[in-house]
């Protein structure tokens, strides 16, 4: 069971980080999986429980919300409203209608983890409380999550860490970006407006058109993060107009520009940074020597408009192309190997030749010019 889960995961996992590199994302350095955390997730039920922040009761361990004073702070509501707003009838077995599972035992068809309590698996939230632990420490300084996540998941993951670990805070500052539309409704199954990351990239379902990550990325840019992002034809067009009026060059030392990172250090204002950024590329385009500054900040976006979408299949054949034209290089066959740099250059890939710098020899990288 455990094993049809890691597969289902991992499938999952590799389509969300094919769309991330797509999108420009960088890799995070550390990508824990919940299911190599239990021992710590355990561990941390069993202090809260040590702490009377937690009881065991019929198959399962629940958080006593009334241990801890100021519950709700992050969402700002209270117990009481909570329990006056309640639709659902309360569990027995509670003793009070806001406490949230810990662990619950598993059925033998169910997946589960052994335990104190038994054989059984986690609650959503003891997962986040312990990676962040583990990872970042008991208190750390961003999180960040969907808007629908405020209540219950973050709440109760600040209720689990600052119990557990007697802290005043769980992170210094919350940050929480906005709902996704589509054309100014909400996206949904039910809508019949759901579109994927994925299918924008790779399938002609939004408009009869792919869109390359670049312009995917600069759309969603030029929106607030905490404000809903709205995924309109529009936009996307909008976006691909700019990126296309934007110069093309190499940053080389130089550094983004100060317009830029003031909007990015005033709570990540994309918005103001993209605009920054326009001024930045009109000024390039009127004035080579400004090229080197926009193109920095552009890259520090993650929307330097460098190369057109390369998918592996043709980027290994590129790579197949120019290593058989070193060998030629090498044979002196000279004419074979231009008929090869000028074939790619007609496909808009443009070689560049050099030396590498430890073994004296020649080597060829490439770039797509759009
Ligand atoms: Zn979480």
């Amino acid at each position: 069971m455990n094993d049809a889960i890691r597969a289902v995961t991992e499938k999952t996992e590799t389509q969300f980080l094919e769309d991330a590199r797509a999108l420009g994302s960088l890799e995070p350095d550390v990508q824990p999986r919940a299911t190599d955390n239990i021992a710590q997730m355990i561990e941390i039920i069993e202090t809260l429980i040590a702490k009377g922040h937690a009881y065991a009761a019929e198959g399962e361990v629940l958080f006593d919300t009334r241990s801890m004073a100021d519950y709700g702070q992050l969402s700002k509501r209270n117990l009481d409203e909570q329990q006056a707003g309640a639709r659902v009838a309360v569990d027995a077995h509670k003793k009070n209608p806001g406490d949230f599972v810990l662990w619950k035992l598993s059925s033998d068809e169910e997946p589960g983890w052994e335990s104190p309590w038994g054989r059984g698996r986690p609650g959503w939230h003891i997962e986040c409380s312990a990676m962040s632990q583990r990872y970042l420490g008991e208190t750390f300084d961003i999180h960040g999550g969907g808007l629908d996540l405020i209540f219950p998941h973050h709440e109760n993951e600040i209720a689990q860490s600052r119990c557990a670990h007697g802290t005043d805070v769980m992170a210094n500052v919350w940050m929480h970006n906005g709902f996704l539309q589509v054309e100014g409704r909400k996206m949904s199954k039910s809508e019949g407006n759901f579109v994927t990351i994925y299918e924008l990239l790779h399938t002609e379902t939004f408009g009869g058109r792919k869109w390359p990550g670049e312009v995917l990325r600069l759309a969603m840019l030029m929106t607030h993060y905490r404000e809903p992002i709205d995924f309109s034809m529009k936009r996307l067009e909008e976006a691909e107009r700019l990126l296309a009026k934007w110069p093309v060059g190499k940053p080389g030392d130089a550094a983004p520009d100060a317009s830029v990172l003031n909007a990015l250090a005033d709570d990540l204002n994309t918005v103001a940074a993209v605009q920054a950024l326009h001024a930045l590329a009109s000024a390039a385009n009127a004035d080579p020597a400004a090229l080197p500054v926009f193109a920095a900040s552009a890259a520090l976006l993650g929307v330097l408009p460098k190369e057109a979408e390369v998918d592996g299949a043709v980027a290994s054949a590129v790579d197949a192309l120019v290593a058989m034209r070193l060998e030629m290089l090498k044979a002196k066959n000279f004419a074979e190997a231009d008929k090869i740099h000028d074939d790619l250059a007609a496909k808009g890939i443009q070689l560049k030749d050099g030396k590498d710098a430890a073994t004296g020899e020649r080597v060829t990288t490439w770039d797509v010019k759009r």
